[in-house]
């Protein structure tokens, strides 16, 4: 086995000079927050994607929680999330009080399934929390289908996908409001960040209002003076920084560059494994087209211990993602029971994340493909 000098993580983020004097620029502005920037940044989004609205905020989870009081999510409401997603998508849920209710994935993408959703659906069901898993986008069709059927609200957890697509169209524009993530892993970063997308004017007015404290942006009559403001509901200080919005802005000049390497490095992979039959490669369907922000294979739960210690050993940073929600202290306290979700148990056994970010070279993935075969081959 090759060892590496240097520990390659199995994401990051890829910063240019150009990158950095966006940055630079806007500290010497007048503006290190609610300036100019993250107004155009968030055009700068909604334009990419194709939505009417966009909402930045300080990273993707304060996003996901503006998205559950836009949505009205409150006390004795249930939302409809996948096990196999970062806890945020679920704690977004908590915050307003309401129950989370995990619904099984679909063996194949690892995506949320839309027949188990079905089966979870109740007359307390308030919204559904898909998460495009890995980058390759849910079923949203079928996911939006349920939804208009019971009248409920579908946010995305589009975490890992921005960029992605779904039947030929960017996501974004497909749910009723879609989560995008800039945190350094992410396919775009600005350090911390999030975003909402929407076409629907009045989730935008609330998405708004939430990030800044219930204080409403209306004008007031000038009998009252021009000092004042009202707040009309209890809001959070979620803003996005100046400088945040700076570097997403110069971030997403380059979005397909950073896409086309995250799928050339898939293609590399699965045409390294696709012949290994301990491994699974990840499966795509063919109406979506992926981001790659992980690249996951499954192997036998023994060989998955193995594998993820020895590459390790060698500095090169596999991972797994993720451990079913429920599993952590703080569900199972709350009632949530092993067994819930058994395709998802028994994926997450077996699964093992592959390092997959732009800056990779031809032979940081070699050294990675020639380590996992000679391991294969070893004896047991
Ligand atoms: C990263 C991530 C989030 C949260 O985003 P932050 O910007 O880190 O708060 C939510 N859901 C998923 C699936 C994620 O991967």
């Amino acid at each position: 086995m090759k060892k590496r000098n240097d520990f390659l993580s199995y994401g990051r983020q890829s910063i240019d000079e150009e990158d950095i004097q966006m940055v630079i620029e806007t500290l010497r502005s007048p503006f290190l927050t609610q300036g100019p920037k993250i107004k155009e940044f968030e055009q700068a989004i909604a334009n990419y994607v194709g939505a009417q609205y966009a909402v930045a905020f300080c990273n993707g989870t304060a996003a996901l929680h503006a998205a559950c009081y836009a949505a009205g999510i409150g006390e004795g409401d249930e939302v409809i999330t996948s096990p196999i997603t970062f806890a945020a998508s679920a704690n977004c849920v908590r915050y307003m009080g309401g129950t989370v209710v995990f619904a099984d994935i679909d063996a194949r993408t690892y995506n949320i399934d839309p027949t188990e959703i079905r089966k979870k659906i109740s007359s307390k069901t308030k919204a559904i929390i898909p998460v495009d898993f890995t980058g390759q986008p849910a079923d949203l069709d079928a996911i939006n289908a349920i939804a208009r059927e019971h009248n409920i609200v579908v946010i995305e957890d589009g975490a890992h996908s921005l960029g992605a697509e779904y039947k030929g169209k960017k996501v974004g524009i497909q749910a009723d409001m879609t989560m995008f993530s800039f945190h350094p892993v992410k396919p775009i970063t600005t350090a911390e960040g999030g975003i909402i997308v929407t076409n629907n004017k009045e989730y935008y007015k609330k998405l708004q209002l939430f990030r800044s404290h219930g204080i409403e942006q209306t004008e007031y009559s000038s009998e009252q003076g021009g000092w004042y403001y009202e707040m009309t509901d209890l809001g959070y200080n979620y803003r996005m920084t100046d400088l945040q919005a700076a570097l997403g802005l110069s971030q997403l000049t380059k979005i397909d560059t950073f896409i086309q390497r995250r799928r050339e490095i898939a293609d590399f992979y699965t045409e390294a494994f696709q012949d290994e039959n301990r491994i699974v490669i990840p499966q795509q369907l063919h109406e979506t087209n992926s981001g790659w922000h992980l690249y996951m294979i499954q192997l036998e739960k023994e060989l998955r211990k193995k594998i993820f210690g020895k590459m390790r050993s060698m500095n090169i940073g596999v991972h797994v993602h993720y451990i079913p929600v429920y599993w952590h202290p703080y569900y199972q306290k709350l009632g949530y029971e092993r067994g819930l979700c058994p395709i998802a148990e028994n994926w997450y056994e077996k699964a093992l994340t592959l390092p997959i970010h732009p800056q990779m070279t031809i032979e940081d993935l070699a050294i990675i493909v020639s380590n996992i075969k000679e391991l294969l081959n070893q004896p047991k």
